[in-house]
């Protein structure tokens, strides 16, 4: 008898850790895939951004943005956006695309339920003072969970995954002549690139500005379009 009861909880136990997080993780790598599939067939880069805006980076890319005439997807944080708000309206003056990456940028998976939910609601609703045409959410850390997932298929939002990671947040980055030849290999990509500020001894500003650049002579010399993520999975 007991050994039933303690089999039982053990089964429980098991599908809810399938649910809550196996099926978003394999939900992910479908997305992923993709979004992999999308950008070789239409040979494009989607340049974002996350965890801005910031009133030291992000004009800078918007600058260089707008000297090179294309659009990018910037994902920003609820409190960051309170913090920057001038830079935010630049942001959507630029007619670039704006979405959520929550309020203040909990991981899911090592956040008790709630907590995660509320900063994702919370996130959402700072959003809401900027704009109203936002589409997507990026989770924080990439980390999503059923409960994560139940709530942004509520807001009937889409989930903005990437393929390419720049490792711009890194210790120690990727050169940028490896990300190059990561893009031209798989034939374009979404790359994930950060628009906070950073001051450590990498420099991650100068890397961040340095890859777009590079990313963007790629685009027009070897015929890459550049679109936001809308426009990705739109197909337009
Ligand atoms: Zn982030």
């Amino acid at each position: 008898m007991y050994s039933n009861w303690v089999l039982g909880l053990f089964l429980v136990l098991i599908c809810f850790f399938v649910l809550w997080y196996i099926l978003p993780y394999v939900i992910r790598k479908i997305g992923e895939e993709y979004l992999r599939r999308r950008t070789r067939s239409l040979r494009a880069i989607v340049l974002t951004y996350d965890d801005g805006p910031s009133a030291e980076l992000t004009p800078k890319i918007l600058k260089l943005l707008d000297e090179n005439d294309v659009k990018a997807t910037f994902f920003m944080l609820g409190f960051r956006l309170n913090q920057s708000r001038n830079v935010a309206l630049l942001v959507k003056e630029y007619c670039h695309e704006i979405s959520s990456h929550s309020q203040s940028h909990l991981n899911a998976w090592k956040s008790l339920p709630w907590k995660a939910a509320k900063d994702l609601r919370m996130g959402f609703r700072t959003l809401g003072t900027l704009t109203d045409s936002d589409v997507f959410f990026r989770p924080p850390h990439g980390k999503l969970t059923l409960g994560t997932l139940i709530q942004v298929w509520l807001r009937r939002k889409r989930l903005g995954w990437w393929t390419i990671d720049s490792t711009d947040t890194h210790a120690v980055h990727m050169s940028a002549e490896k990300l190059i030849a990561c893009v031209r290999r798989e034939g374009g990509g979404v790359i994930l690139m950060h628009d906070h500020n950073r001051d450590h001894p990498s420099n991650g500003n100068e890397f961040v500005l340095d890859i777009t650049r590079q990313l963007l002579e790629l685009a027009r010399f070897e015929g890459f379009r550049v679109l936001t993520l809308g426009q990705l999975v739109d197909g337009s």
